[in-house]
């Protein structure tokens, strides 16, 4: 315990901290801060771009993940400095806000602390650093806002959206063109933005060029009985919040049979309870039921020989999943089931893969719902395809309603002149932090350049004059290299609220960062 953490009263030394209580302050926190958070954001910083490298993570106990995702790699990393944490936060913010723009998010945020770092050590107060940061970030929406290249995009752009998000991802065998027609049918489907209304589902076992779009969900239950139909066309479906076994008595009874006769007239009162929940659900005229609870094996025949198909102990998600798609209405028991609770789907269908047996549900009544169904050969192909896609996903919804911008690194160049341009009008020190903003904007493109295979400062060089000559220009990674050239043209657009939420992220997290002058840590 240092001096400084005594207060004196009254002569007496008044400890106000626990003594296992670990304390950095002032420079020593603030250097091993920022040092913690460019760690982090070096760590993704050979991901970015399409030619990014990928990441293999091994936990402790043994399982791998192999992604090129900044959000899942930060998330799968065991991050332990509180710093370092923050950024990880950075990534998951912009995950959750717009689904893609992590990488990006998280190298702009160790940048902007690396650049940090120099103002204080040139002795510029932390509280200029984050004024001017603010500043700045202003600056950058404004150009931002500038650059949005359109906002009623048409198919292509949507494609061109979604390849662009899905580039460097591992697809497996499949080009990114497919995947992203798959995935602008989805949106597009849905008649527009609802995201919600759109899952993908992942499945094993066959290449990736198998993955399709379902209009419909696919819920994962086995039929009651292998006897049971696999496909109903222009289906009734019922869901059922009931048990069909033989109805348990409150009192613990007991058979008082004195002969044989009492007894079978026992078990034939019985079977006639069991062929009763049969008969009653076939005679309400339904095809398909969904069962949360149990089948007596004895129902389970009798609803054979009915030739209905239905699936039992069905969980709650698919309940309400078999509900929304088909605008069936749940009831408690079998008895009173009727037509008005039916749902109904032009195809219901099960299918086998491997060990497991999905149900499709299309052409649903109440359905606005579409599922991507995912392929892969292996886990880590289908993870990774499921992670692109979700990313897809997301970016052609935020681009639909958002607008888009030229990708590739022009974007990032063309805000940083900008922020650059506008330091004049800031008083102050605070310019030199508007001015340490641009300059940790231009990691990105560098970045960009790095894991192209292009020589850095020529590149930067080259995207910096053509800018000042009023050209769009990016990094556009063709084969094994890239050129300077309009991203639009070659088709590489990312969702404007990608870059919106990166800046805002970035900055939000490298202010916090740089703000603390003490760490106290409860050990
Ligand atoms: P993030 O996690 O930030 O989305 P990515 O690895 O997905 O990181 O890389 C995104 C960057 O790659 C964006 O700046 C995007 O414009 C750029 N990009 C995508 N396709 C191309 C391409 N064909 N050529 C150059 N840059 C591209
Ligand atoms: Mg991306």
């Amino acid at each position: 315990m240092s001096q400084s953490d005594q207060r004196r009263m009254g002569g007496q030394p008044m400890f106000i901290l626990n003594e296992d209580t670990d304390r950095t302050s002032g420079d020593d926190a603030q250097t091993s801060n920022i040092a913690a958070g460019k760690a982090v954001s070096e760590s993704v910083r050979t991901t970015l771009g399409p030619r990014g490298m990928d990441k293999m993570l091994v936990s402790d106990d043994g399982d791998v993940v192999i992604t090129n995702d900044g959000a899942t790699i930060l998330d799968e990393m065991d991050i332990e400095h509180p710093a370092a944490q923050m950024l990880t936060d950075v990534a998951e913010t912009q995950e959750e806000e717009v689904g893609d723009g992590t990488t990006t998010a998280s190298v702009l945020a160790g940048h902007l602390l690396a650049e940090a770092e120099s103002l204080l050590d040139d002795d510029v107060h932390p509280t200029t650093i984050v004024e001017g940061y603010h500043r700045a970030s202003e600056f950058a929406q404004d150009a931002i806002e500038e650059l949005v290249v359109s906002t009623d995009l048409d198919d292509e752009q949507l494609l061109q959206v979604a390849e662009s998000s899905m580039t460097g991802k591992g697809t497996g065998s499949l080009p990114a063109r497919d995947l992203a027609r798959t995935v602008v049918d989805a949106v597009r489907h849905g008649g527009g933005i609802d995201r919600d209304g759109i899952t993908v589902h992942t499945q094993v076992g066959a290449s990736s060029s198998a993955t399709e779009l379902v209009e419909g969900v696919i819920v994962d239950e086995d039929r009651a009985s292998e006897e049971m139909p696999r496909s109903v066309s222009d289906a009734s479906i019922a869901v059922v919040e009931a048990d069909l076994e033989v109805a348990e008595s409150n009192v613990d009874a007991e058979y008082q049979v004195s002969n044989v006769d009492q007894l079978n007239a026992a078990l034939d009162a019985e079977l006639d309870q069991l062929r009763g929940y049969a008969d009653t659900l076939a005679a309400t005229g339904v095809d398909v039921v969904f069962l949360d609870g149990d089948i007596d094996d004895r129902v389970g025949e009798f609803l054979v020989e009915h030739g209905l198909l239905v699936f039992e102990d069905v969980d709650s998600d698919t309940v309400d999943d078999v509900c929304a798609a088909t605008g069936a209405s749940r009831v408690g028991s079998v008895d009173t089931l009727g037509a008005d609770e039916f749902g109904h789907a032009e195809q219901l269908s099960v299918e086998t893969f491997g060990d497991d047996e999905l149900v499709f549900i299309e052409g649903g009544d109440a359905a606005t719902a579409v599922t991507i169904f995912a392929r892969g050969g292996t886990e880590h192909v289908v993870d990774e395809l499921e992670r692109g896609l979700t990313d897809a996903l997301d970016v052609v919804t935020a681009a639909l309603s958002g607008g888009v911008v030229p990708g590739a690194g022009a974007t990032e160049i063309a805000v940083a002149n900008h922020v650059r341009e506008s330091t004049a009008g800031v008083e102050g020190r605070r310019q030199l932090a508007v001015e340490a903003f641009a300059d940790a904007l231009d990691v990105l493109p560098r970045t960009l350049a790095e894991n192209t295979g292009m020589d850095p400062i020529d590149a930067l060089v080259e995207l910096r004059s053509a800018h000042d000559d009023g050209t769009v220009a990016g990094l556009i990674s063709e084969g094994q290299t890239g050129v300077v050239d309009d991203p639009v043209e070659h088709g590489v657009l990312d969702p404007a609220a990608v870059k919106r939420e990166a800046v805002r992220s970035a900055t939000e997290a490298a202010t916090m960062i740089a703000r603390i002058d003490d760490v106290i840590a409860a050990n």
